[in-house]
């Protein structure tokens, strides 16, 4: 498949360079305003090649998107000191009005994956810009902290991360829900599971998971400014799902028309992702604590949405 990445920082170049060492990409091109760096990273991660696939990646122009399957965006403005979440917002949504006129303008017919944060924001923002039918548009959301919960998960039961079945949901942000209740190993819910291994799941357990999965970005920004080898891998992933016409079951942000009673608000539930995007979403089972909690992360969701659809 051919995947364009618009934005070449942390996270641009390491999802190229996951999808080249995983063979998920054939072509891939880096496009960022920063031209010198799109072209540095670019020529690194061909360097990577001769140990992974013969998979070409160059630095390119807008219009060297043509033909992509995927078109991935990740660049953004930093938040700046003294700037609130809102003035980044704006900042955000000019930027990608020009982004996504141009992935119009030359990949009108691929699919859009947004990393860009705030990531159920910008994802809503991108599908009222580029008008694109609504299983094109995915943004990552909670990949990420689904994979984070099933790592500290799988740490603490000592099984495969893999064999771990749980999902987060709602918000990639601080409204986020772990879906405890629905989790499982072997088929057996999770707090059950543990016991018969003789690693219950106590309180301070739980809580620590929880703050772990919740907090985990705020903690590796603390020690290097930034997070990005998890999102590549998440994109990656995203991808190959794309690529394989796989029909993976994947937490990422899409359109939800009616969240009990809120309209139209992009946020992540257990996905099923093939060749054509979002081929259905699915409703886990929740306890009464966990739909609240989703009903509270749509509705702060939908407000921030709502918000940054007046900069358009
Ligand atoms: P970065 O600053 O390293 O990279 C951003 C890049 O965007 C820069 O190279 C910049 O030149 C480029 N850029 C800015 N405006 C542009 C434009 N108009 N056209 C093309 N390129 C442009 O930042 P990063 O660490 O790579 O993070 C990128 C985004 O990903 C941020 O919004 C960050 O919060 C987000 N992120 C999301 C997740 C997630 O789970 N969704 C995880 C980590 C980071």
């Amino acid at each position: 498949m051919k995947v364009s990445i618009i934005g070449a920082g942390n996270v641009g170049a390491a999802t190229a360079y996951a999808l080249i060492m995983r063979g998920v990409a054939r072509k891939t091109v880096l496009i960022d305003i920063d031209k010198k760096r799109a072209k540095a990273e670019a020529l690194d991660i061909l360097h990577a090649t001769p140990f992974a696939y013969a998979n070409k990646i160059k630095a390119g122009e807008y219009e060297d998107m043509k033909g992509s399957d995927v078109v991935i965006i990740t660049a953004g403005a930093n938040q700046k000191p003294g700037e609130t979440r809102l003035d980044l917002l704006e900042k955000n949504t000019l930027i990608f009005k020009s982004i996504v006129s141009n992935i119009v303008k030359y990949a009108p017919n691929c699919i859009i994956l947004v990393a860009t944060n705030p990531v159920d924001v910008m994802t809503r923002v991108t599908a009222e810009l580029s008008d694109f039918p609504p299983e094109r548009v995915i943004g990552s959301g909670t990949i990420l902290d689904t994979a984070r919960f099933r790592t500290l998960l799988s740490y603490h039961l000592g099984i495969s991360a893999k064999s771990v079945h749980s999902y987060v949901l709602g918000e990639h942000g601080d409204s986020e829900v772990l879906a405890w209740s629905s989790s499982d190993a072997a088929g057996i819910p999770i707090f059950d599971y543990a016991k018969t291994q003789s690693k219950e799941i106590t309180k301070e357990i739980k809580s620590d998971i929880d703050d772990n999965v919740r907090n985990a970005a705020y903690k590796i920004i603390e020690g290097k400014g930034s997070t990005y080898y998890g999102i590549g891998g998440g994109l990656t992933r995203i991808c190959q799902a794309i690529s394989s016409n796989e029909y993976a079951i994947l937490t990422v942000s899409t359109l939800h028309k009616d969240i009990n009673g809120i309209k139209d608000v992009y946020l992540s539930l257990p996905t099923i992702i093939g060749k054509r995007g979002v081929h259905n979403v699915i409703q886990p089972n929740l306890n009464k604590q966990e739909i609240e909690e989703l009903i509270n992360s749509a509705k702060v969701l939908s407000e921030a949405q709502n918000q940054a659809l007046k900069f358009i």
